[in-house]
Parts: structure tokens; sequence; C-alpha cells
């Protein structure tokens, strides 16, 4: 029996848009680049690291407060509903400024 890396670590984006480790997997990878975030397996993200493109911007997130408070928006693609309530913050607040 080989025996599994209990201890390995990952290394996420943090709320401070600073990279740290964790020793979980993050729940939902980023785009540093173009400051998006989304599902693991959202297969836009997915059709970008095929095209090779994609990696070497990729960030990963412990879960949704920490994307949105490192300034990432929601994927329009795998993330519908969240994008939408992005969307009308971002307009509501834009509006007052
Ligand atoms: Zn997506």
């Amino acid at each position: 029996m080989t025996p599994v890396a209990a201890h390995r670590t990952y290394t996420l984006l943090g709320p401070d848009g600073r990279l740290c480790r964790s020793g979980t997997p993050g729940t939902l990878g980023g785009h540093r680049r173009g400051r998006l975030y989304g599902r693991l397996d959202c297969p836009s993200a997915l059709r970008a690291i095929a095209r090779g493109h994609y990696t070497e911007h990729r960030v990963f997130f412990a879960d949704e407060a920490t994307a949105i408070a490192a300034g990432y928006r929601p994927c329009a693609v795998c993330l519908p509903d969240e994008y939408a309530r992005w969307k009308t913050t971002r307009e509501s607040s834009s509006a007052s400024s």
C-alpha cells in the first residue's frame, strides 16, 4: 500500500489578494488576469485550460466570500445567479458615484 500524502498543501488566494497556503483544496477556481472566479468544473475555464493559456493565471479560493473580498467577480457561465447578483450590485453602486 502506498501511503497517501495526508498533509499536502494547496496554494490559495486570500481575501487580501495574496497567495497563502492551505491544508484544504479550494472550492472555487479563478483567473488572475480576468479577475474572475467560478466552479472548478466550469466549462468556460476548462475550454481555456485546454487551449493552454489559462493555467499560468489560474488561482484558487477557499470559498466565495474570499473570492469576492479579493476583488474577483463571478463567472457568467458557471455561476449565472451570482453573476446576476454581482451585476446588480455593481450597477447600483456605480450609479451613486
Ligand atoms: Zn465559469
